[in-house]
């Protein structure tokens, strides 16, 4: 019998190519043939179809042997009908779906370094340990190369390509269904999908033949005065590890607390500060506690009258700037607290109160010291009546 060779003419390739050279002989082919760079030309389908079929039945051992011996008509199911599906064969090479779009769109792409998934972490951080900056010290978790094994995942030489599977991960099955034979393919169930095999002996101990293990790692994480809400902190290979790929980053976000006192926008600061109608008419004193403990004395003078929801600034009380030296400024913006209705009666009555106290001083001495005590204790609701009308004489 005359030995066939129609599988090997049409990947271009010698019988005795090796399984490397069939390989390549095949991506190279189904690159150049593929339906999609050949739109206008039935014939480069039906060239990548034949091509599919002979590097699937040249690539698999059995059906190699088998070929060689008995041609095309040894093998299950004949000729080129049956067997993988050209699309799934190409795609397991150059990876799944739109194969084209990354390969020849984005100018080969896939051949880049690839690198271990990104590890993304929101830092939330207080206002006050922006103003002041500070280093956060943040343990992760991530997998690093293990060091039994130095990622091989057992002794050197255990770790062999998977033979059920040729190291793809994948396998054709059959199955009998009454008259048909049904083909599908399924995950290698020899390897897991992993496409290598380790035998038990040789596994590593250490990572249990993952090659990667678990690690804690601390980070620190530079928090400067006046960061920004967002701003993104990357520490570079410090994400996970992976046997043949490049190690991934971690990325670390800052997100702003919200404060009680201020809000922030940009470099400034904002504050709003209740003040009674006394201290807005006539002037006074408030107290803001800053964002270092600082307790910042405003005076309001006489005769500065702050009208309701007026905005005063203080310059350079603001945050620090991020990575300069200056700051921005404190916005204060003033909430004045009118009297309760009964007061304003009261208030009505100014002058004639203060007529009033001259009165009570006489009679009760007690109502008078509160009356000397001052304004401050207008909120007081315990003075007796009389007692709050010399009060607002005081005024
Ligand atoms: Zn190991
Ligand atoms: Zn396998």
């Amino acid at each position: 019998m005359v030995k066939e060779t129609k599988y090997y003419e049409c990947l271009g390739v010698d019988p005795s190519a090796t399984e490397a050279q069939l390989k390549t002989a095949y991506k190279k082919g189904a690159l150049k043939f593929h339906p999609d760079k050949n739109k206008n030309n039935p014939e480069a389908a039906e060239k990548f179809k034949e091509l599919s079929h002979a590097y699937e039945i040249l690539s698999d051992s059995q059906k190699r042997a088998i070929y060689d011996q008995y041609g095309e008509e040894g093998l299950e199911g004949g000729g080129a009908g049956g067997g993988m599906n050209a699309e799934d064969l190409f795609s397991q090479f150059f990876g799944g779906g739109g194969a084209f779009g990354g390969m020849f769109g984005g100018g080969m792409r896939d051949t880049g370094p690839k690198k271990a998934r990104t590890i993304h972490h929101v830092h939330k951080v207080n206002l006050e340990d922006i103003y002041r900056g500070k280093v956060s010290k943040l343990a992760l978790q991530k997998s690093v190369i293990c060091s039994g094994c130095e990622g091989r995942g057992g002794k050197e030489g255990a770790v062999k390509e998977c033979t059920g599977c040729n190291g793809s991960g994948m396998k054709t099955m059959m199955r009998q269904m009454g008259p048909m034979i049904q083909r599908f393919q399924t995950v290698c169930p020899d390897c897991n999908g992993e496409g290598e095999i380790i035998r038990d002996k040789d596994r590593c101990k250490k990572c249990n033949g993952k090659k990667t293990v678990v690690e804690r790692k601390v980070l620190h994480v530079h928090v400067d005065k006046g960061v920004r809400d967002g701003h993104k902190i990357e520490f570079r290979g410090e994400g996970d590890q992976m046997p043949g790929v490049m190690p991934g980053d971690v990325v670390f976000e800052i997100e702003q607390k919200p404060h009680p006192r201020f809000q922030r926008k940009n470099d400034d600061l904002f504050y709003q500060a209740e003040i009674d109608l006394l201290t807005a008419l006539a002037g006074g004193t408030i107290h803001i506690e800053h964002l270092d403990d600082r307790w910042l004395t405003v005076n309001i003078a006489p005769g500065e009258v702050i009208v309701p929801d007026a905005i005063k600034v203080i310059h350079g009380q603001g945050m620090p700037s991020f990575r300069h030296h200056d700051f921005g400024n404190l916005y204060i913006k003033f909430d004045v607290k009118f009297p309760e209705k009964d007061q304003l009666q009261n208030l009505d009555l100014l002058e004639k109160d203060f007529e009033l106290e001259d009165i009570d001083t006489t009679e009760n001495s007690q109502a008078r010291a509160h009356g000397a005590a001052g304004a401050m204790d207008e909120d007081d609701d315990d003075v007796p009546p009389g007692a709050e009308r010399v009060q607002c004489a005081s005024q």
